[in-house]
């Protein structure tokens, strides 16, 4: 079998740790990143940092389009973001076709380099209305691009099931919790690491994490 995987890589808490669960599980690594016009493009700088040292091949795609196309309030810095989900709608931190655009430019890329495993970070656990973060989306892309380009693509999503503290229990299990912790961009605000603290991606992260160490401290006890 051909052990070769391309992670889509944000910078972010979840695809950070889905770099590292990709580095113990398959031979070789690739990583691709994105820009598309958001306010915090420095957590794309973290992200080739952290390749560097790990001997990741990363490469950075340029979508403006996306921004452009819908409107969003991570592109759109006339936009108040939502601090809270909206009953009836997905937060407008919701980046319309996001996931599908990034995946199916990833599948492609990966094809030319003889990929066929991609590795993203979504999640349904911690679902905050992203529609395109559920499991059967994925399910659903990965027929389409075998369709799409007759090839047998496989989308690994290690933390479909996983919620925040779980995640970070998996961060811990391959030895980055603190790497992941310090050099990661989740918050909304563009805070590195521990973040603004009251951004919705800063609450879910920090819950996460203090729930995850109280339950190993007590385990330890
Ligand atoms: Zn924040």
């Amino acid at each position: 079998m051909n052990q070769k995987a391309l992670v889509v890589l944000s910078g972010g808490q979840d695809s950070t740790t889905c770099l590292f669960w990709a580095l113990r599980e398959f031979d070789e690594v690739f990583a691709l990143g994105f820009t598309y016009g958001q306010k915090h493009a420095a957590e794309v700088e973290l992200a080739r940092a952290i390749c560097a040292e790990q001997n990741v091949p990363f490469e950075v795609m340029d979508v403006p389009l996306l921004g452009q196309l819908g409107r969003n309030s991570l592109t759109d810095t006339s936009l108040t973001m939502d601090e809270n989900k909206p009953a009836d709608a997905p937060p407008n931190t919701f980046v319309p076709g996001r996931n599908l655009f990034f995946l199916s430019i990833a599948a492609v890329y990966a094809r030319e380099r003889g990929i066929f495993h991609l590795v993203t970070g979504v999640g349904q656990t911690d679902f905050s209305g992203y529609p395109d973060c559920r499991d059967n989306f994925v399910k659903s892309l990965n027929v389409t691009l075998n369709l799409a380009m007759d090839e047998q693509f496989c989308i690994h999503t290690p933390l479909m099931w996983r919620d925040k503290a779980e995640t970070w229990a998996l961060a811990d299990e391959l030895g980055v919790l603190d790497l992941i912790r310090q050099r990661t961009l989740t918050c909304y605000n563009g805070v590195v690491g521990d973040g603004c603290g009251h951004c919705p991606a800063c609450q879910l992260r920090q819950a996460g994490l203090q729930q995850y160490l109280l339950t190993k401290e007590t385990t330890n006890k």
